[in-house]
């Protein structure tokens, strides 16, 4: 295969899906130098007709729902049923950011001599770096505030997953998105990623992906001051009191691990249970997690596909080598595909590789406590901070526990906390900055302060 040439394969399958040109740094360049060009007229755009532009996404992507759901379902390994959700929500991301171009207000600041008031300024060119476990997803996240907000993008999707990018930059251009305001290049991060940290015409990154990639593109990004918002790794928590609804947290709690094959930066792969309710906890929960059907990720009945790719497996395998204390597993396909069956481990220590470190795959860690100071302790034991449950019924007691921990998005007696409408990201290593909700706008603007002399003195 020339070096060229990126062979973009079927993860349930292991065959090439597709072959398609590899990007290096000169295409980054003049992806950069299209955006750059796009700018002035895409930021002159009236905010109605640019809000009109948004909604025209949001409809192009909702008519086209099924056709992207099956390509991101073959190209991810993700259930069909998954990747229909996701398509949703990537067209409500574009239709809710549809209101921000004429909202984006400022503020009139009472002053001596004159009047001073403030302005939400586009940064310019922005450069989107996405991964490759919710690929259309997490790039319209940052595409829909970018674009509202008056910037040009170049789009850098991950190397293993770039086929729904590609094929939503075409439907951008049909439904009537100027030519170089979306712009996008498929290469590998070490090139094309670290060229648009490093290239003084790109305004600031948005970048989704590990902590450890993360943090080199925070120092790179130092050397042209340019703005960065990270959205890093995590190790949540999902803190099971005795008195909460046991049956209902056991029911939920593979869903919010072993979802997307536990791929899933908000994986609640920590699951902490008051000691007490342990014995009643894990039966509920190995019924649930011996019944998750773990196949095709094209039929109707499948809940979980296979991991993203052979290194993938690897990586999650040695989780689960000789001597790790295996609680139970469920099912999955012999043959060809990256599969791996969904994996309780207990007891663990909390100091072991599996407490502490991202697993990025279907398996999980129970590990009891004894008070809420404890839990409190055992949540907040880790660099992450991004995503947490907490099930109880004492409401006063949730709302403490939900105050003490220091993560960025929290759910009570509910594992769902992704909303479009609501503010995500993290605390400690898992980030900063936010996406989706009104925040993100703050990440994808200056605000800038204008004096007007009115008095002679001023
Ligand atoms: P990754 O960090 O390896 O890659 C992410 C992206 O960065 C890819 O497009 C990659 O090509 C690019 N990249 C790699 N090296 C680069 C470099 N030196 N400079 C610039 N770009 C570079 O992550 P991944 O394996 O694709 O995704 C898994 C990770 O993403 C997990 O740690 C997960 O927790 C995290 N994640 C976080 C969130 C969140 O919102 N917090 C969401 C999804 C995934």
């Amino acid at each position: 295969m020339p070096s060229g040439v990126l062979e973009v394969l079927e993860p349930a399958t292991e065959a090439v899906l597709q072959e398609i040109p590899r990007a290096d740094a000169a295409d980054v360049d003049r992806a950069v130098a299209r955006a750059i060009a796009a700018f002035p007229g895409w930021r002159a755009v009236t905010p109605s007709d640019r809000a009109a532009h948004l909604r025209a996404l949001s409809e192009v992507v909702r008519d086209h729902q099924e056709e992207l759901a099956q390509l991101e379902a073959r190209n991810a390994g993700k259930a069909i049923g998954d990747a229909r959700g996701e398509m949703g929500m990537v067209s409500q991301v574009f239709g809710y950011y549809a209101g921000s171009p004429e909202r984006l207000t400022g503020d009139t600041i009472p002053v001596a001599g004159g009047q001073a008031w403030t302005v939400r300024e586009p940064l310019g060119v922005v450069g989107l770096i996405v991964p490759w476990n919710f690929p259309l997803t997490i790039a319209s996240w940052k595409m829909g505030p970018a674009l509202a907000a008056g910037n040009t993008i170049v789009l850098k999707p991950a190397e293993l997953t770039p086929l729904t990018a590609l094929r939503f930059a075409e439907l951008a251009l049909e439904a009537g998105l100027p030519d170089g305001v979306l712009n996008v290049v498929v290469g590998p991060g070490s090139v094309c990623g670290a060229r648009l940290v490093e290239h003084p015409g790109v305004a600031k990154v948005a970048f989704t992906g590990s902590t450890e990639v993360g943090r080199s593109i925070a120092a790179g990004a130092a050397q042209t001051i340019k703005r960065v918002t990270l959205e890093l790794g995590g190790k949540s928590p999902n803190i099971v009191f005795a008195d909460a609804d046991l049956a209902a947290a056991a029911a939920a709690a593979p869903g919010a691990v072993f979802g997307n094959a536990g791929q899933d930066c908000c994986a609640r792969s920590r699951i902490l249970v008051q000691r007490e309710a342990m014995d009643e906890f894990m039966a509920g929960l190995e019924r649930a997690v011996t019944s998750i059907r773990v196949g095709d990720p094209l039929s109707e009945e499948t809940e979980m596909g296979p991991l993203i790719s052979a290194g993938q497996r690897e990586h999650v395998r040695s989780f689960v080598d000789e001597g790790a204390p295996v609680a139970f597993r469920g099912s999955a396909p012999d043959g060809p595909g990256f599969w791996f069956a969904p994996t309780v481990l207990c007891p663990v220590d909390t100091g072991a590789r599996a407490a502490r470190e991202e697993i990025f795959g279907p398996v999980a860690v129970v590990i009891p406590f004894d008070t809420e100071e404890e839990a409190i302790r055992l949540g907040n034991d880790t660099i992450y901070g991004l995503s947490g449950s907490i099930w109880s019924g004492d409401g006063a007691r949730a709302l403490r526990v939900a105050r003490a921990l220091d993560v960025g998005v929290l759910s009570i007696n509910s594992n769902t906390s992704v909303r479009v409408s609501t503010p995500f990201g993290g605390f400690k290593q898992s980030g900063y900055g936010r996406e989706l909700g009104p925040h993100a706008l703050d990440a994808y603007t200056e605000v800038k302060s204008i004096f007007y002399a009115t008095d002679a003195a001023g």
